[in-house]
């Protein structure tokens, strides 16, 4: 795959990381400062992209990556990249709202959250990715976006369910030792707000 040279509004294909330094490359075969980098722009999503020249050279798929800004946005419209990552706030505290990952206007995928400051505790609902948009990290951007955005909390999942693919997608997640999957927490605010007795 190759980034750049797409019109705006268009889709790249790529897949995201978290944007910053990586030690490894996508497909964690390579140092990549053993074997070396290329740094270019997605025009088409308005992204910087990192391409693992080892990758590159063996024709690999997933040799090139989006970087993507884990944090939540709060900036009006018009002035994005065309892949962000923005929050659909609850009405109220401690009920369930949405980080949702929007490609060009379009919410391609969604994360279910309940947050409470009092009790320092997240609780992922749910994980929804559009299916023509699989394979490309996007559920593994929202899950760290959520739990960047929130440090110190506590974090569970409800029940996440029999699906070999929802099995497989949190299986592979990089999460803090003490987060509970398929157990979930509700503090005394969640329970109140969600109607949970
Ligand atoms: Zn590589
Ligand atoms: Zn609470």
């Amino acid at each position: 795959m190759k980034a750049g040279g797409h019109s705006p509004g268009t889709d790249s294909g790529l897949p995201v990381r978290p944007a910053g330094a990586h030690a490894r490359c996508l497909n964690r075969k390579h140092h990549l400062a053993v074997s070396g980098q290329t740094v270019s722009y997605d025009h088409s999503l308005g992204l910087h992209t990192t391409s693992c020249n080892s990758c590159l050279e063996a024709h690999a798929d997933r040799a090139t990556w989006l970087e993507l800004d884990l944090r939540i946005a709060h900036q009006p419209p018009g002035d994005r990249a065309g892949l962000i990552i923005r929050a659909r706030p609850p009405s109220r505290p401690a009920a369930i709202g949405d980080v949702v990952l929007d490609l060009h206007g379009q919410t391609v995928g969604i994360l279910g959250v309940a947050l409470c400051g009092v009790d320092q505790r997240g609780l992922i609902t749910r994980i929804e990715v559009n299916p023509s948009y699989r394979l490309r990290r996007f559920g593994t951007a929202l899950v760290l976006a959520a739990l960047n955005h929130r440090p110190g909390y506590r974090w569970a999942t409800t029940d996440i369910g029999r699906s070999a693919t929802v099995r497989a997608f949190w299986s592979a997640q990089h999460l803090p030792e003490n987060m509970q999957l398929s157990d979930p927490v509700y503090c005394s605010h969640m329970k109140q707000v969600q109607g949970i007795a």
